[in-house]
């Protein structure tokens, strides 16, 4: 047997250690060893583990230096070869090390027990169900009864996992239900094909002439090889659902298979089941609520060709199918898709990669895309698919009218609603039908600020408000910091300080104290922090359980109420984007999302915004749901003030406890950026250090440099040499972070 070498990148953290060793494989795991293992290696007279990220037969050192494998960690799920390529390139693109990169990847990162739960809860019997379901709903403390029996009511057999996880099950809800005779717990039949599950269903939607469109050109360049970029532009409630499930239908005929990437926050069980209810059993779920072991069963299933579709958020991206034809990113305007921790990668550039990667094509859509992406599917870069109008039969775009509050107040009314939101409100309430309230901002009432000196109460800690909850406490919605509201200004004493702005918690109050007769639910960070409160509110909003959910931007994303019929968006000028570049474009979408909630089933609906800038022009356009508009207004702004999608952009940011340290070292950074650009002859700008849009948090400082390039290649080649030259200081956590929407 020839002998065979296996590059091995060392289990541990430190940036000096960077690279790959080379082991010998012992003889008697010959063939087991692969690409993406995990293994124990000798290393400075210990033993620890590494990742094989390359197998070979050619020694790199003499032979007599090389060191044997211990052993094969026993994990029986190997990233594919083809995951390892994609952490090597985001170690390059993302100055991250392959340590951190291939711990990104990896389907699992500790030795699990799989689980192979393969069970399915199923409805004995229908009669009496709506009278039982009255019963139970009478009842407070039977609230996960009564989805689990309402849910089956609609589909009969649930997949165990799916109930336990969206509807937030636990076996101690079964029981009773088990013991009474409702509901029974089998094993799954071995092939539910989803052909058996479509006879069950036979409903379904024929598609419209725009989504037939769409389907067909993807379709067809799909199964003529073709590998590209599409970009489906639909505006809200178009059925880009419903041409996603054509598209991964082509695909699997093709015996190819599918990642879909979806927002953590929309990933409901109403969109699941959709999925669930078309493809059946070959689907497979991830989300951050699944233990280890249910997560790593998942990406076995897929890994074994059990399972051909792989729903999830942003970790999704990295499902080891082997033969992987298409990956559809929905709502990809979502800042969700990018990461918050090293490497700071976005899903669309990853995806984009692995889709190279393995022959497959990506399909990015939105309502909303970003000026960015919208621009490389008009020059074309990306192939443009566009829905134009809502697709359920006689749903319509609802009517959205702006009131500006400045007028509300000379006219005497310092009510937090304008007298027109106040009159539709009475009006849907009359009716029976279903209001949103919207509000950026949660607590009681915004921030607390000093009437004399004019400064709003920071966190100690960041760089932050504190704001104002019920409770007359304030809180650091980033450390969670919290204590009394002071009696005198910290700043200058001064007794005279009063809450600015509303909340929804008082928010709350007033519809309440308003609409006495209304039953109203809360959604906020404050009231989903248990787990699965998050899916309990939106499940009974939807079984209209209450006639007025208030909510912050999460109750924008991707729900559909078919029986909201009024949105108020309470005041659209708390944008919670920072005074950047896509300060307007997150505006824009949010407002045109939050509308995009009413109306959607056949009774037409309203949007009313409320604002102290009725001109503004992100505020217009989302009001007509004009992306075309807005897009127009937005791109020479992008031009001239050197912004993607004309120039690339590069954040490095540094963070510290240490301020002055971090200042000096990017000062010098800074510097050498400047010199190095000059010596190549680069179009750069280079702008700082400046502080981070929140400067501090958990008293750990923040600075970045930006750099702007109208090549890209300079730019990667200019952060690569800028990276080379840093020496490393335990004391600094550096990140580069890449704008490109
Ligand atoms: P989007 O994802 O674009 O917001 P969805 O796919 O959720 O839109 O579709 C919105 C609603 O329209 C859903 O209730 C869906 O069942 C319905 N729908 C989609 N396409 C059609 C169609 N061709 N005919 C009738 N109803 C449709
Ligand atoms: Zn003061
Ligand atoms: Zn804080």
């Amino acid at each position: 047997m020839k002998r065979q070498y296996a590059s091995v990148v060392v289990g541990i953290g430190a940036k000096a250690l960077d690279r790959e060793f080379q082991y010998a494989v012992p003889d008697s795991l010959q063939g087991q060893i692969r690409v993406g293992s995990s293994v124990s290696i000798p290393f400075r007279n210990r033993v620890i583990d590494g990742y094989v990220t390359e197998l070979s037969h050619t020694p790199q050192i003499p032979v007599n230096q090389i060191k044997e494998i211990l052993g094969l960690k026993e994990i029986n799920l190997s990233v594919e070869a083809q995951l390892v390529r994609l952490a090597g390139w985001m170690r390059e693109h993302y100055g991250c090390t392959m340590l951190q990169a291939l711990k990104t990847v990896m389907p699992v990162k500790e030795n699990v027990k799989p689980l192979m739960e393969k069970k399915i809860i199923s409805l004995l019997s229908e009669e009496e169900l709506d009278h039982q379901i009255e019963l139970i709903g009478a009842k407070k403390n039977q609230r996960a009864r009564l989805r689990l029996l309402t849910a089956l009511r609609e589909d009969r057999e649930l997949p165990y996992s799916i109930a336990l996880n969206r509807l937030n099950l636990t076996s101690s809800t079964l029981k009773p239900l088990i013991e009474a005779g409702w509901v029974s717990i089998e094993e799954m039949r071995v092939s539910r094909t989803p052909l058996e599950l479509m006879e069950r269903h036979t409903y379904r939607v024929s598609l419209n002439e725009e989504q037939t469109t769409a389907v067909k050109t993807f379709a067809d360049a799909f199964t003529s090889g073709v590998q590209q970029t599409y970009l489906l532009h639909g505006v809200t409630g178009s059925g880009k659902t419903e041409v996603y499930m054509e598209m991964i239908e082509a695909v699997l005929k093709q015996g190819k298979q599918v990642i879909v990437l979806i927002p953590e926050i929309a990933l409901t069980y109403q969109t699941v089941m959709r999925f669930y209810r078309r493809f059946g059993d070959t689907i497979a779920l991830v989300n951050s609520k699944l233990s280890k072991g249910e997560r790593y069963d998942q990406f076995c299933r897929a890994e074994n060709g059990e399972a051909s579709i792989m729903i999830g958020p942003r970790s999704a991206l990295f499902t080891p199918f082997r033969n992987l034809g298409l990956i559809i990113i929905d709502e990809c305007h979502e800042h969700s898709y990018k990461s918050e921790n090293i490497p700071r990668y976005h899903a669309k550039d990853v995806a984009a990669v692995r889709c190279e990667l393995a022959g497959a094509s990506l399909v990015l859509g939105s309502a909303t895309p970003s000026v960015s992406d919208y621009y490389r599917a008009k020059t074309g870069e990306y192939q443009l698919l566009s829905l134009t109008g809502r697709a359920a039969a006689g749903s319509s775009l609802p009517c959205v009218e702006i009131v500006d509050l400045r007028q509300e107040l000379l006219a005497g009314n310092k009510q937090i609603f304008s007298r027109r939101l106040r009159e539709l409100m009475d009006d849907r309430l009359e009716k029976g039908e279903q209001i949103m309230l919207f509000l950026n901002r949660r607590g009681y009432s915004g921030f607390i600020s000093c009437r004399s000196c004019g400064k709003a109460i920071k966190c100690q800690h960041c760089d932050v408000s504190m704001t104002v909850h019920r409770n007359h406490r304030m809180v650091c919605h980033y450390c969670g910091n919290n204590h009394p509201v002071p009696k005198v200004c910290p700043s200058c004493s001064s007794p005279y300080i009063a809450g600015f702005g509303t909340g929804t918690e008082k928010v709350e109050q007033q519809v309440s104290k308003m609409f006495p007769q209304a039953r109203v639910l809360r959604m906020d960070m404050d009231t989903t922090s248990k787990k699965g409160s998050h899916e309990q509110i939106l499940s009974a909003f939807a079984a209209h359980e209450a006639d007025i959910l208030i909510g912050t931007q999460m109750i924008v994303k991707g729900h559909d109420f078919p029986n909201v019929t009024l949105v108020g968006i309470l005041a659209a000028d708390l944008s919670l984007f920072a005074q950047d570049y896509q300060a307007g474009a997150g505006t824009f979408s949010l407002l045109t999302q939050a509308s995009g909630r009413a109306g959607r089933g056949n009774i037409p609906g309203n949007v009313v915004i409320q604002t102290y800038n009725p001109d503004n022009s992100s505020i217009c356009h989302a009001a007509t749901q004009d992306y075309l508009r807005f897009y127009e207004e937005e791109l020479p702004y992008r031009k001239l003030l050197k912004y993607p999608p004309f120039f690339h952009m590069l954040t490095i940011q540094y963070m510290s406890e240490d301020e002055s340290l971090i200042g000096q070292q990017l000062e010098a950074l800074a510097g050498l950026a400047v010199r190095i650009a000059d010596e190549n002859r680069w179009r750069m700008d280079i702008l700082g250090p400046a502080d981070g849009s929140i400067s501090k948090i958990k008293d750990v400082y923040r600075k970045v440099l930006y750099i702007k390039a109208l090549d890209v290649n300079h730019l990667e080649q200019m952060r690569k040499e800028l990276e080379a030259s840093v020496r490393t200081d335990k004391r600094i956590q550096i990140s580069y972070d890449w704008n490109e929407d």
